[in-house]
């Protein structure tokens, strides 16, 4: 009776770790979804913010041009005003293509400005279309991010309250046992096995006639190949040779 006890409440706490540890993988697959979150809201902003920042430069660029137009146009103004009082023809002349050149060269600007304007306008439409559609992305990801913690942190409960339970349970366990199973329980699926037709359950190691005695007088031993627990449970072994015959 103490012996078949020993492996029903080893058993239990096999139960109770495998929910430990299925809940520790459920937090664990939604602290990385986090992660893929926050790296895609990052990846976002810096998009965005890559694209007011040429957005930025465009404007920097048209303000300089604007100033060296402004510098053509005085010079063609002030050389205007002073045609008047030359005295040679060939004075003139060269003052004319001074004029010319100034003038010139305010077109070409001008001709810049303009296309740096459209160029400006169509990034700043886009900007704004680009800013809604990042802020609805933004705000889904949060959303899904908030969904992930609220998971971890049911995870988390659900685990304390499973610990609490699962010492009070050990507690049925002789330290010698418990200590054995601590030190091997998640080295290996299934720790604990039956003994099946006189074979380990899980590895199918014969069991030497001896130790099968051992396994129905102490009620647990190791394996002697896979270090699984391995116990005798008679009402199986029943099941098993009905079936058989
Ligand atoms: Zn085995």
């Amino acid at each position: 009776m103490v012996g078949k006890s020993l492996w029903q409440n080893l058993k239990v706490l096999v139960d109770f770790d495998k929910q430990i540890l299925n809940l520790d993988k459920e937090a664990e697959t939604s602290q990385k979804a986090i992660a893929d979150f926050s790296l895609q809201i990052s990846k976002i902003k810096h998009a965005l913010e890559d694209k007011k920042s040429v957005s930025v430069q465009l404007k920097k660029q048209i303000d300089s041009l604007e100033k060296q137009s402004k510098i053509f146009e005085e010079e063609e103004k002030h050389k205007k005003a002073i045609l008047d009082k030359i005295k040679t023809q060939q004075e003139y002349k060269s003052l004319e293509n001074e004029i010319n050149f100034a003038r010139r060269e305010k077109m070409n600007i001008e001709n810049q400005i303009t296309e740096y304007w459209y160029k400006l306008e169509s990034i700043q439409n886009g900007l704004d279309t680009d800013e809604t559609n990042s802020t609805k992305k933004i705000n889904l990801l949060t959303q899904d991010i908030q969904v992930r913690e609220e998971v971890i942190k049911t995870c988390l409960d659900k685990k304390e309250a499973l610990i609490e339970t699962r010492q009070h349970a050990a507690k049925n366990i002789p330290a010698e046992w418990l200590n054995r199973y601590e030190r091997m329980k998640y080295s290996v699926e299934d720790p604990i096995v039956a003994v099946n037709n006189n074979c380990c359950g899980a590895c199918y190691y014969a069991i030497l006639r001896q130790d099968v005695i051992k396994i129905k007088q102490a009620g647990v031993l190791p394996c002697r190949n896979c270090y699984r627990f391995l116990y005798y449970n008679d009402e199986e072994q029943k099941d098993l040779q009905s079936a058989q015959f």
